[in-house]
Protein backbone atom coordinates (compact mmCIF):
# COMPACT_ATOMS: atom_id res chain seq x y z
CA UNK A 1 0.00 0.00 0.00
CA UNK A 2 1.44 3.48 -0.94
CA UNK A 3 -0.10 5.19 2.22
CA UNK A 4 2.31 6.71 4.23
CA UNK A 5 3.34 4.41 7.72
CA UNK A 6 3.30 7.45 9.65
CA UNK A 7 -0.07 8.90 8.26
CA UNK A 8 -1.95 5.66 8.86
CA UNK A 9 -0.70 5.91 12.59
CA UNK A 10 -1.79 9.48 13.16
CA UNK A 11 -5.12 8.55 11.03
CA UNK A 12 -5.74 5.78 13.70
CA UNK A 13 -4.83 7.90 16.44
CA UNK A 14 -7.43 10.56 15.54
CA UNK A 15 -10.05 8.01 14.94
CA UNK A 16 -9.38 6.28 18.25
CA UNK A 17 -9.47 9.87 19.83
CA UNK A 18 -12.73 10.72 17.86
CA UNK A 19 -13.88 7.34 18.64
CA UNK A 20 -14.03 7.23 14.72
CA UNK A 21 -16.57 8.71 11.86
CA UNK A 22 -19.60 8.39 10.13
CA UNK A 23 -18.95 9.31 6.34
CA UNK A 24 -20.93 11.10 4.20
CA UNK A 25 -22.30 9.79 0.58
CA UNK A 26 -19.34 12.16 -1.28
CA UNK A 27 -16.92 11.05 1.28
CA UNK A 28 -14.18 7.90 0.30
CA UNK A 29 -14.85 8.20 -3.26
CA UNK A 30 -11.15 7.06 -3.53
CA UNK A 31 -10.95 3.16 -3.78
CA UNK A 32 -7.58 3.41 -1.85
CA UNK A 33 -8.55 5.71 1.16
CA UNK A 34 -11.27 3.78 1.72
CA UNK A 35 -9.43 0.25 2.05
CA UNK A 36 -6.46 2.71 4.23
CA UNK A 37 -9.78 3.91 6.44
CA UNK A 38 -11.00 0.56 6.29
CA UNK A 39 -8.19 -1.26 8.08
CA UNK A 40 -7.41 1.68 10.60
CA UNK A 41 -11.54 1.01 11.61
CA UNK A 42 -10.57 -2.53 11.87
CA UNK A 43 -7.23 -2.61 13.79
CA UNK A 44 -8.86 -0.03 16.31
CA UNK A 45 -12.22 -2.34 17.25
CA UNK A 46 -9.35 -5.06 17.97
CA UNK A 47 -7.57 -3.31 20.21
CA UNK A 48 -10.04 -1.63 22.43
CA UNK A 49 -11.62 -5.20 22.97
CA UNK A 50 -7.77 -6.79 23.16
CA UNK A 51 -7.70 -8.60 20.37
CA UNK A 52 -10.51 -11.19 22.26
CA UNK A 53 -13.73 -12.22 20.92
CA UNK A 54 -16.60 -10.15 22.76
CA UNK A 55 -18.68 -12.81 22.50
CA UNK A 56 -16.87 -16.15 23.28
CA UNK A 57 -13.68 -14.51 24.90
CA UNK A 58 -11.18 -16.34 22.58
CA UNK A 59 -7.83 -14.36 22.16
CA UNK A 60 -5.15 -15.89 20.08
CA UNK A 61 -2.17 -13.95 18.73
CA UNK A 62 0.57 -15.25 16.56
CA UNK A 63 4.37 -14.02 16.86
CA UNK A 64 2.77 -11.55 14.31
CA UNK A 65 0.61 -9.89 16.20
CA UNK A 66 -1.62 -11.53 13.78
CA UNK A 67 -5.17 -12.59 15.43
CA UNK A 68 -8.11 -14.96 15.30
CA UNK A 69 -10.49 -11.62 15.49
CA UNK A 70 -11.73 -9.43 12.87
CA UNK A 71 -12.94 -5.95 13.71
CA UNK A 72 -16.84 -6.57 12.15
CA UNK A 73 -19.20 -3.51 11.83
CA UNK A 74 -22.50 -4.28 13.68
CA UNK A 75 -24.56 -1.83 10.89
CA UNK A 76 -22.98 -3.20 7.69
CA UNK A 77 -20.34 -0.31 6.28
CA UNK A 78 -22.26 -0.69 2.71
CA UNK A 79 -25.57 0.15 4.01
CA UNK A 80 -24.52 2.83 6.40
CA UNK A 81 -21.00 3.77 5.81
CA UNK A 82 -20.50 4.24 9.92
CA UNK A 83 -17.39 3.72 10.83
CA UNK A 84 -17.62 4.79 14.45
CA UNK A 85 -16.02 2.54 16.96
CA UNK A 86 -19.62 1.78 18.65
CA UNK A 87 -20.71 0.74 15.38
CA UNK A 88 -17.62 -2.30 15.52
CA UNK A 89 -17.34 -5.77 17.69
CA UNK A 90 -14.40 -7.51 18.10
CA UNK A 91 -15.58 -11.38 17.12
CA UNK A 92 -13.63 -14.16 16.27
CA UNK A 93 -14.06 -16.13 12.91
CA UNK A 94 -17.08 -18.25 13.92
CA UNK A 95 -19.03 -15.50 16.02
CA UNK A 96 -18.53 -13.28 13.09
CA UNK A 97 -20.16 -15.52 10.80
CA UNK A 98 -22.63 -16.50 12.82
CA UNK A 99 -23.34 -12.45 13.94
CA UNK A 100 -23.39 -12.39 10.57
CA UNK A 101 -25.97 -14.95 9.79
CA UNK A 102 -28.26 -13.63 12.53
CA UNK A 103 -27.59 -17.12 14.96
CA UNK A 104 -26.98 -14.13 18.03
CA UNK A 105 -27.44 -10.99 18.50
CA UNK A 106 -27.05 -8.38 21.68
CA UNK A 107 -29.57 -6.74 23.94
CA UNK A 108 -29.71 -3.39 24.77
CA UNK A 109 -28.01 -4.65 28.45
CA UNK A 110 -25.48 -6.45 26.02
CA UNK A 111 -26.80 -9.44 27.14
CA UNK A 112 -26.37 -12.43 24.19
CA UNK A 113 -29.41 -13.53 22.35
CA UNK A 114 -29.20 -17.24 20.78
CA UNK A 115 -31.80 -17.90 17.96
CA UNK A 116 -33.71 -20.59 18.88
CA UNK A 117 -32.81 -22.24 15.18
CA UNK A 118 -29.61 -24.02 15.90
CA UNK A 119 -28.67 -27.72 15.83
CA UNK A 120 -25.38 -27.84 17.40
CA UNK A 121 -22.67 -30.08 18.48
CA UNK A 122 -19.64 -29.02 20.52
CA UNK A 123 -18.12 -31.78 21.81
CA UNK A 124 -14.58 -29.08 22.62
CA UNK A 125 -16.26 -25.72 23.18
CA UNK A 126 -18.93 -24.16 25.21
CA UNK A 127 -22.27 -24.53 22.95
CA UNK A 128 -23.10 -21.54 21.14
CA UNK A 129 -26.47 -21.76 22.84
CA UNK A 130 -25.09 -21.65 26.43
CA UNK A 131 -23.86 -18.26 26.09
CA UNK A 132 -27.50 -16.99 25.71
CA UNK A 133 -28.48 -14.06 28.34
CA UNK A 134 -24.15 -13.98 29.22
CA UNK A 135 -23.00 -10.40 28.92
CA UNK A 136 -20.80 -9.71 25.96
CA UNK A 137 -17.20 -8.70 26.59
CA UNK A 138 -17.03 -4.59 26.24
CA UNK A 139 -13.88 -2.35 26.12
CA UNK A 140 -12.53 -0.41 28.96
CA UNK A 141 -13.70 2.78 27.62
CA UNK A 142 -17.37 3.29 27.85
CA UNK A 143 -17.52 5.55 24.85
CA UNK A 144 -16.03 2.72 22.71
CA UNK A 145 -19.06 0.08 23.32
CA UNK A 146 -21.83 -0.71 21.31
CA UNK A 147 -24.34 2.21 20.88
CA UNK A 148 -28.17 1.27 21.11
CA UNK A 149 -28.52 2.02 18.06
CA UNK A 150 -26.35 -0.81 16.28
CA UNK A 151 -27.93 -3.77 18.46
CA UNK A 152 -30.97 -2.50 17.70
CA UNK A 153 -30.58 -2.38 14.22
CA UNK A 154 -29.14 -5.54 13.72
CA UNK A 155 -31.94 -7.51 16.17
CA UNK A 156 -34.69 -6.37 13.43
CA UNK A 157 -32.67 -6.61 10.03
CA UNK A 158 -30.14 -9.60 10.98
CA UNK A 159 -30.86 -11.48 13.72
CA UNK A 160 -33.24 -14.77 13.28
CA UNK A 161 -35.67 -14.47 16.38
CA UNK A 162 -38.38 -17.04 15.14
CA UNK A 163 -38.64 -19.83 16.79
ZN1 LIG B 1 -15.82 -16.18 19.51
Amino acid sequence: MLFPINSFQALQEQLQKEGGVVYGPEDLKNEEELVVRNTAFRRIVISVYEHRCAFCGLQIIDSFGQGVVDGAHIMPFSKFRNDRISNGLSLCKNHHWAFDRGWFSIDDGYKVLVSKNLREKSPNAKPTSRFHSERILLPVKEMYAPSPESPRWHRENVFDSSS
